[in-house]
């Protein structure tokens, strides 16, 4: 896997967190100039603006398009911020870098569509001079798909490459979010690939301004190595995802009040090792108990063959679900996380009862 990542370069030169701010959309000139002044007085050196947005349903507004392309030269100029755009297609990535972008990204719709990107990966090894590419995560939890793409890219000869972590559609989330994060997939894909600088992109998943601030400063302590975030002059007049888009003054505030960044160092590694050991001793105890209960679950098996019954029983099922859910809600840990847990544990119960059964 790895070796494909072998000569990847910093995304950016100078050291330090990565923040690229910037509308959903460019809706017009002056709403580009008045969200790109702002935020570049607050200190944002990188711009995002989509130009061409595939929407999930047909109507919706689907960017300015290739007219928009000099308002963001206009911003790089007029700034000297870096500018970021969203591409599609072979034709966006050409015009984007006629236009001067620095940093295109692919989109989650277009990362689901190898066909896509292999597209855009050859628009990219026919440039001359390559930008930086940022890939979000697709719209499905798959982290070969992600992976896949970032090879593809990676493949045309971008060194200076990103992955961005935006949540995931859910049918039902469970959770207040947009997009689901499920912050274990971005977590293995930094197991996978621990070179990879990952961003997140807390505005798509968050869905709504009141919750990005949290969504920013969980990445952040999770040690991303940057954000990509909707800021726009008038975010209530937006003519796409008006509801997480925040004001400049709030993102920059925002900035500022993010958590220092986390380093993987400590001079106080001992105290570490020592809850480390702890959580070990814990884990080996939980590994003896689960050995013993699925040994009790073979004993039931034998006695349900003994006695004619079927290895499923959906009313003890239930009830012994809702008193682990309740027993472990006034333990203070979450029903979603005890819900998938007994799922589990109830699933290898009855394949080796079936196991039993069968003998
Ligand atoms: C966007 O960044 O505006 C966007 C459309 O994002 P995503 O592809 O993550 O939905
Ligand atoms: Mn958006």
């Amino acid at each position: 896997m790895n070796e494909y990542f072998k000569s990847l370069k910093p995304l950016s030169e100078k050291s330090g967190r990565i923040i690229i701010a910037g509308p959903c959309s460019a809706e017009s000139e002056e709403q580009v100039m008045a969200t790109a002044r702002a935020l570049a007085a607050g200190g944002v050196r990188i711009f995002r603006a989509g130009v061409w947005k595939p929407r999930t349903m047909p109507g919706s507004f689907e960017g300015r398009g290739a007219e928009a392309l000099p308002w963001l030269t206009r911003v790089k100029r007029e700034t000297g911020m870096e500018i970021a755009t969203e591409v599609a297609t072979a034709e966006h990535v050409e015009a984007a870098l006629s236009a001067g972008v620095d940093i295109l990204w692919i989109g989650a719709r277009t990362v689901a569509n190898p066909f896509a990107v292999q597209e855009i990966a050859d628009a990219l090894a026919a440039a001359t001079a390559k930008p930086t590419v940022l890939v979000k995560n697709p719209v499905s939890p798959d982290i070969n798909l992600w992976i896949g793409a970032l090879q593809r890219i990676y493949t045309s000869g971008v060194r200076s490459l990103g992955a961005v972590h935006r949540g995931f559609t859910e049918y039902y989330t469970p959770t207040p979010y947009r997009n689901e994060p499920h912050w274990r997939i971005p977590f293995e894909l930094r197991r996978r690939v621990p070179q990879m600088p990952l961003l997140c992109d807390p505005s798509h998943i968050a869905g709504a301004r009141a919750l990005v601030p949290q969504v920013a400063t969980r990445a952040i302590d999770m040690g991303f190595d940057g954000l990509i975030i909707e800021s726009h002059c008038s975010p209530c007049d937006a003519l796409s995802d008006a509801s997480q888009q925040l004001p400049p003054e709030e993102l920059i505030h925002l900035i500022k009040t993010l958590p220092e960044s986390r380093t993987n160092a400590t001079t106080e590694l001992p105290l570490l090792e020592e809850m480390r050991c702890r959580l070990d001793l814990i884990d080996d105890e939980m590994l003896r108990l689960l050995a013993t209960r699925m040994e009790i679950s073979a004993e039931i098996g034998k006695f349900k063959k003994a006695h004619g019954m079927t290895a499923l029983q959906p009313a003890r099922y239930t009830s012994m679900v809702d008193k682990r859910l309740s027993d472990g809600a006034a333990r203070g840990l979450g029903k979603d996380f005890l819900r998938g847990i007994w799922a589990a544990i109830h699933e290898e119960s009855v394949r080796r009862q079936i196991d039993e059964m069968s003998k």
